[in-house]
């Protein structure tokens, strides 16, 4: 099947407002780069951006792209709509996603294409883009096949 996807949620519950500090972000987002701050000082990765190092406190902070390629950390599978503009997408999951390639990093997301039932902790997965409306670009992941 050849269908496009629809957003995994609501269109409407995605509003940025991207700052100073997020906006490099967001701006990779959208070309469908997966970056993560990191500190060229200490090589730290962070995220969401911060304006200091979280570990050594200096300020020389940079984007570095990443594979888009993680693990699922851990995930729930929401069966009561904390907003009724929810209601008709239940059950859905919330995600942490574990990076491969920015150590410590977890991004919290959704798993857009598992069923909830076969959702698994250490499951491989990779970004999935999706713009519910024109320039907003969310990082969402589905599972990925292993091949060793
Ligand atoms: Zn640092």
């Amino acid at each position: 099947m050849a269908t496009k996807a629809s957003p995994y949620l609501p269109a409407d519950i995605a509003h940025l407002n991207p700052d100073e500090i997020t906006q490099g972000y967001w701006d990779s987002c959208s070309r469908r780069e997966l970056a993560i701050q990191r500190c060229t000082a200490c090589g730290h990765f962070q995220h969401p951006p911060k304006q200091i190092c979280g570990s050594c406190r200096a300020f020389d902070l940079a984007l570095a792209p990443t594979s888009g390629r993680g693990k699922v950390f851990t995930f729930i599978v929401v069966h009561h709509p904390v907003h009724p503009a929810l209601g008709p997408h239940l059950p859905y999951n919330v995600a942490l996603v574990e990076l491969e390639d920015a150590p410590g990093v977890r991004i919290v997301t959704n798993v857009v294409d598992t069923p909830p039932e076969e959702i698994q902790i250490g499951m491989p997965v990779e970004v999935a883009w999706e713009e519910p409306h024109p320039g907003t670009v969310l990082p969402r992941f589905r599972r990925r096949e292993v091949n060793e």
